[in-house]
């Protein structure tokens, strides 16, 4: 973990937040390169979402919630940790994740403490008029549930997902970005038929965890957790956690569950015509009847599977595979991340050999904007005039192509082109050039 964490800050992948103010506890920012690398995580979950199946819709929805959706939710009342004091110490722990250093003896009994950030809403700060953070996605998916089915006719089986900040005041935040207060996660909710229910879920499990490989991230270091009875969370019936081993301990990197019909039952008005499944309380607000009608003229009420992942826990098990340290002939070493192309947060940096050439530095613009335009993600010209340290610089921040132009390139137009796996070199054609490109990235 060490290393990966001066890895990111190094190389500007994530910082400690408000750093230059001591920081802020469990809040994070992701640098010049971290953004890329987050960007094309989340991009690769929204392709294999929305864009591969035609019954999965997104949306983007506030992170300002009304408190009325997270008291129907459950949350107000639930989405809460035990936390202990410790006498001796004097520090504050949840009562699952007390250090070994604190005696049983010195801890207080736990009490309740609700994760929920509030924040005033309107210029009167009377209490009254607050907001939350959402704690999850999830909630504005399923307020949104009939305005999504009016404007897309959408028949069960049909999914919504999203990709946005969560925030958890969590009591312990550790880990790096592994537990964090600010967070963001990627969550569907797929709706379908009662009695269905069980084998979709399954499947979606199985769907999961091939999304995952794609990433880079291998089935060997994939446990999944059949989450225990006393453990689950309130609205669900099952609950399958795929745990990654993390440099900290085998730990959730997803959790999928299966919802039941809680929570578009929770939000609902007249809950009396439903056939509401699961225990919900009376809702008295609501203005929506979310539920479906069959053809038999009977309402139901979806199920709903939703795999959620964090993206901040997903870079962080992307990196720790991709992380490599080989040792090379001449007896040195050399740090490289070998991150699945898609991922890369630069595609390719095109270096001219010497510096203050003008004729290769300006062919090596021309280079760098050609293959800009295939729309493949960050391209960079690079003209530190010292081809050994881009190349390693390259290898640390997992940059599948180094292209060289030098002087046989401004002869007969072509150029040395450096694989980061293999470290080979070979010449490649400037014509041929964005077919090799394509080719790696999108392979
Ligand atoms: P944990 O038991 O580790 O607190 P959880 O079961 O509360 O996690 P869920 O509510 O299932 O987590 O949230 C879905 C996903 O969101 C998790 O699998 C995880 O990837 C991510 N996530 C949840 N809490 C955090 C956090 N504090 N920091 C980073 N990611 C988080």
């Amino acid at each position: 973990m060490d290393e990966l964490v001066a890895l990111c800050k190094r190389r500007g992948l994530i910082y400690q937040s408000s750093d230059i103010y001591g920081g802020l506890q469990g809040v994070y920012d992701f640098g010049p390169l971290g953004v890329e690398l987050k960007n094309n995580i989340k991009k690769a979950w929204w392709e294999s979402m929305v864009y591969e199946n035609d019954d999965i819709e997104g949306l983007d929805s506030a992170i300002l919630t009304n408190p009325l959706v997270l008291k129907y939710s459950g949350h107000e009342e639930t989405f809460s940790d035990p936390l202990v004091d410790c006498k001796s110490c004097g520090l504050r722990f949840r009562a699952d994740q007390v250090p070994d250093k604190c005696k049983q003896e010195d801890l207080t009994e736990p009490r309740q403490f609700n994760l929920m950030f509030k924040t005033n809403v309107g210029p009167i700060e009377d209490g009254d008029s607050f907001a939350y953070l959402r704690p999850e996605t999830a909630q504005q998916i399923f307020t949104n549930f009939k305005n999504v089915i009016d404007s897309t006719s959408k028949s069960l089986p049909f999914g919504i997902a999203q990709i946005g900040k969560a925030f958890r005041n969590e009591i312990t935040p550790r880990n790096f970005i592994f537990r964090v207060r600010e967070f963001e996660q990627m969550e569907l909710e797929y709706f379908v038929k009662p009695g269905t229910d069980e084998d979709i879920h399954n499947s979606w499990v199985q769907k999961r965890i091939d999304w995952w490989v794609e990433q880079g991230v291998p089935m060997e270091s994939i446990e999944l957790y059949e989450v225990p009875g006393e453990e689950l969370a309130h609205y669900s019936k099952r609950t399958i956690d795929l745990m990654y081993k993390f440099p900290h301990g085998v730990e959730e990197l997803e959790g999928i569950a299966n919802r039941t019909d809680f929570d578009l039952g929770s939000h609902s008005k007249k809950q009396d015509d439903l056939n509401i499944k699961s225990s919900v309380s009376r809702n008295k607000d609501s203005n929506s009847k979310l539920a479906v009608q069959e053809e038999s003229g009977e309402w139901i009420v979806p199920y709903v599977i939703e795999p959620s992942a964090g993206v901040e826990r997903g870079f962080l098990a992307i990196i720790n595979e991709a992380y490599n340290v080989e040792s090379l002939n001449d007896g040195k070493s050399r740090v490289v991340l070998k991150l699945k192309p898609h991922l890369a947060p630069i595609k390719a940096a095109v270096i001219p050999l010497k510096k203050n050439n003008e004729e290769m530095v300006n062919l090596s613009k021309l280079v760098k904007e050609n293959l800009q335009k295939l729309g493949l993600g960050r391209i960079i010209f690079e003209n530190t005039g010292n081809i050994g340290k881009s190349y390693r610089k390259h290898d640390e921040i997992g940059t599948p192509l180094c292209i060289t132009i030098d002087f046989e390139s401004l002869d007969d137009k072509t150029v040395t082109v450096r694989d980061r796996d293999s470290m080979k070199q070979s010449r490649v054609e400037f014509d041929k050039l964005s077919d090799f490109l394509i080719n790696i990235i999108k392979n």
